[in-house]
């Protein structure tokens, strides 16, 4: 950090979002690096080094939305420096509860498909759900997000979907990354995902065994873990990746692990990067492997929200290209991040931080739209965000297309087109 302060302005980009709404210089990207400067180079300001209670307080706040690693003159990567602290912090200590029970996601979710049903009910029903929220630290206003009743791998299966490998699609093979939160809660978009890049005349494959890229397990610091799952991953994906066959990673933050983590935890390892050049957004993948193919037409209007990992690693460009090429007459909002990034928005300490981060620009801009435009937003956090603090929830870009594929240029007539994508509120 230079100091220059472009981390202190007030509106416009994603850097740095808990400096917008709070105002003090600890909260900003300039603020928090000064302290771990000062943490690793002054043992008379920083005698606890990296025990240092100011610096993790200071990093409480950073919401790791790599808006710094985009916006930042010097690319400061905070999101990456607190995920190193909070290791280095949490050595041979338990971590609050509410950090397993986040970070560890993956296993939970998995636990819970053997009664999907009962594990919302209870996370739903009125005495039950208060007691769940207190016990992992969840804010009392906040609804837990619900689990599918079928996840997306188990549908992939039974619709015959899994192939022999090396069946060929007439336009080749392609890895569809079934992250955690698509897979478990929101399979419907990597369903839609399936039907697209089938439309494209590509065959899907899922990865059999069970994997998680590990992103919530670096916004709690849990590095070896993480680190752990990654090395999995290059084994279980070994001949996919020497055979270059190109992954979709539909969860952005998840896209921007194997794209940035993945070589910053193995910066020497042949296979890691070729998985992170051989990883694509869905409308970056269209883009490079099937340029020819032309989207349904869907003429209406449309917000998008990008996510801020897709913003800050990705960059939109392939996304805007898209929905241009789908004729919907969209307005890109400058809404920086939603607040919910990860789990943050629903630890109870963050509420408050996370919600004015959303009513800075996207929930307003959202609860104004017509109620007949579409919201666009590929991040599982920034839907849930908008699906709890307004009246709309929304849509995958992958969905969008399967609305274009299913539905025509007009898509559904009448206001919430997005109800009959998301049926989300059915599954308690
Ligand atoms: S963090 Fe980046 S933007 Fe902020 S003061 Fe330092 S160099 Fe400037
Ligand atoms: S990661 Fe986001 S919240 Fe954290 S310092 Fe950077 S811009 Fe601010």
């Amino acid at each position: 950090c230079v100091g220059v302060g472009k981390c202190r302005r007030h509106e416009h980009g994603t850097m740095c979002p808990s400096y917008m709404v709070t105002r003090e210089e600890k909260h900003s990207t300039r603020g928090r690096a000064r302290l771990l400067w000062e943490m690793l180079n002054s043992s008379t300001l920083r005698k606890n080094g990296w025990r240092d209670e100011s610096v993790k307080d200071a990093l409480d706040l950073c919401l790791a939305c790599k808006g710094c690693k985009a916006d930042c003159p010097m690319n400061v990567d905070m999101a990456t420096y607190k995920a190193e602290f909070l290791s280095h912090y949490y050595k041979h200590r338990l971590r609050p509860i509410h950090a397993y029970a986040f970070g560890l996601i993956h296993l939970w979710a998995q636990l819970a498909q053997f009664s999907p049903r009962l594990v919302n009910f209870v996370n739903h029903a009125p005495v039950t759900s208060g007691l769940v929220k207190k016990l992992i630290g969840v804010a009392a206003q906040r609804s837990m997000p619900m689990f599918a009743s079928e996840n997306f791998k188990t549908w992939f299966r039974r619709n015959g979907r899994a192939r022999p490998p090396g069946a060929p699609g007439k336009n080749g093979r392609v890895v569809l990354w079934p992250d955690t939160f698509n897979n478990f809660f929101h399979p419907e978009t990597a369903k839609a995902a399936v039907e697209v890049l089938e439309d494209a005349g590509f065959h899907v494959v899922v990865p059999d065994v069970d994997l998680c890229c590990g992103r919530p397990l670096y916004d709690y610091g849990m590095l070896d873990t993480a680190k752990r799952w990654l090395a999995q991953i290059l084994t279980a994906l070994r001949s996919e990746i020497e055979a270059g066959t190109p992954v979709i990673g539909l969860e952005p933050s998840c896209a921007a692990v194997f794209r940035d983590e993945l070589t910053e935890i193995f910066p020497q390892n042949e296979q890691a990067i070729r998985l992170s050049q051989q990883t694509f957004t869905l409308a970056e993948f269209l883009k490079k492997f099937a340029p020819e193919y032309e989207p349904p037409k869907l003429a209406r209007q449309a917000l998008l929200h990008g996510h801020c990992h897709h913003k800050a690693i990705m960059k939109l460009d392939c996304d805007t290209e898209l929905l241009e090429r789908l004729g919907l007459d969209f307005e890109v909002l400058d809404s920086g991040c939603c607040g919910m990034a990860g789990a943050f928005g629903f630890e109870k300490n963050h509420y408050d931080v996370s919600v004015a981060c959303g009513e800075r620009v996207l929930l307003p801009e959202v609860r104004r739209a017509a109620k007949d435009t579409l919201i666009i937003a590929d991040g599982f956090s920034c839907r849930e965000q908008i699906r709890q603090l307004t009246d709309r929830q929304a849509l995958h870009t992958a969905q969008v297309l399967e609305m274009a594929v299913n539905e025509g240029p007009r898509g559904p007539s009448g206001n919430l087109p997005e109800q009959k994508y998301v049926a989300y509120e059915s599954r308690v």
